[in-house]
């Protein structure tokens, strides 16, 4: 958990109950779902809309495909969208928790209310599909396992785990994608809104977390959504994986915030898990200090050989359950990768194991 939470403001106190809403700017209307992970819910956005002078909601982000989402879902329609219709989805990401039910919300499976667009960048849309569809052979948790096996990790047990859940998590979380997507480019402006209270919102791109993360910005009311880019409590995973094992997303991550500082210190800043917060330039200050010290002691551990699996303790000092330790082993990697790319460590392929030490 972040240790310099004190310095961000929360200007609201209270959560919204599932199966409502909270409203946090005329228009605005912040819902929260469950996950059934240690990170227990996620944060989505409903945003009063109207299109072609059909006057209901844009959405943004979705939730995994969960019975606890789907009749989460179901209650808001029945209740606070007061008899308008979805009229448009954004998804930020490809990510389960983002992406999961945007078939569901927009080809109709919610009880066939509607059929909306879904805007979305294209790598996003692109790896979303592609894994929803199993990836092909590519991504099997076969790949997967040798990535892990390549990387230090032995345990047959655990590797067991990252062969079941390689080949199963993706396309349980997101069974179906949308056939046809609208695409959103960086700097992209579009509104968002009633036509008497219209706000312009822009695409941020931002890269490290995802292939082609949208944030949106809206200057007028000085609102970030900011998908998984920045969040209050826990640092935005930054991970290697198998499809792309020579990776180096720290430094594009680490780039992307610092983007983000152009927008002004004020900014409410809404994350896809925690709750909404001013502090953006202290929390991306944060980060930087968070991977600075992360890298330090790699590098220090590094004195030796380390493959990626003997650093996560190294970064993770308590205990992790299977689908952590996957995120732990790609976070442990692309900390190995940006000293790599750095010209601080050496890789040694040691039989068929990656281990890095300090360069000499
Ligand atoms: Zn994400």
């Amino acid at each position: 958990m972040n240790p310099g939470e004190h310095e961000l403001q929360y200007p609201y106190a209270e959560l919204p109950a599932i199966g409502t809403w909270l409203t946090l700017r005329p228009g605005v209307h912040w819902v929260r779902m469950p996950l059934p992970f240690a990170l227990d819910h996620i944060n989505l956005w409903v945003l009063d809309d109207e299109i072609d002078g059909r006057s209901g909601y844009t959405l943004i982000d979705c939730g995994i495909t969960s019975e606890a989402t789907q009749s989460a879902w179901e209650q808001l329609f029945d209740g606070v969208f007061a008899g308008k219709p979805l009229l448009r989805v954004i998804c930020t990401h490809f990510h389960p928790d983002h992406f999961g039910l945007a078939h569901w919300l927009t080809v109709g499976g919610a009880r066939r209310r509607w059929t909306v667009p879904l805007w979305m960048t294209a790598a996003e849309y692109a790896f979303g599909r592609y894994l929803s569809a199993g990836g092909g052979d590519n991504i099997s948790g076969e790949t997967a396992a040798r990535h892990f096996a390549r990387n230090g990790m032995s345990n047959e047990a655990a590797l067991l785990q990252v062969r079941v859940r390689g080949s199963s998590y993706y396309p349980g979380f997101v069974p179906a994608v949308p056939p046809h997507f609208h695409r959103i480019y960086e700097a992209d402006e579009f509104g968002i809104g009633p036509s008497h209270a219209r706000r312009v919102f822009r695409v941020m791109v931002g890269y490290g977390h995802a292939p082609e993360h949208a944030s949106l910005y809206c200057a007028d009311d000085r609102l970030l959504v900011a998908g998984d880019m920045v969040l209050p409590r826990i640092s935005t995973n930054v991970s290697v994986f198998d499809l792309e094992p020579d990776a180096d997303p720290l430094p594009r991550y680490l780039r992307s915030l610092d983007r983000l500082l152009m927008l002004p210190a004020n900014t409410l800043v809404l994350p896809s898990h925690g709750k909404p917060f001013i502090g953006l330039h202290q929390r991306i200050g944060q980060q930087h200090r968070h991977h600075a010290a992360r890298l330090d002691e790699v590098l220090e551990a590094c004195a030796t050989p380390q493959s990626a699996a003997s650093v996560v303790p190294v970064l993770f000092k308590r205990a992790l359950d299977a689908h952590q330790m996957t995120f732990a082993l790609g976070e442990a990697l692309a900390h190995l990768h940006a000293l790599w790319y750095d010209g601080k460590v050496e890789r040694r392929d040691d039989s068929g194991v990656y281990r890095f030490s300090a360069a000499s």
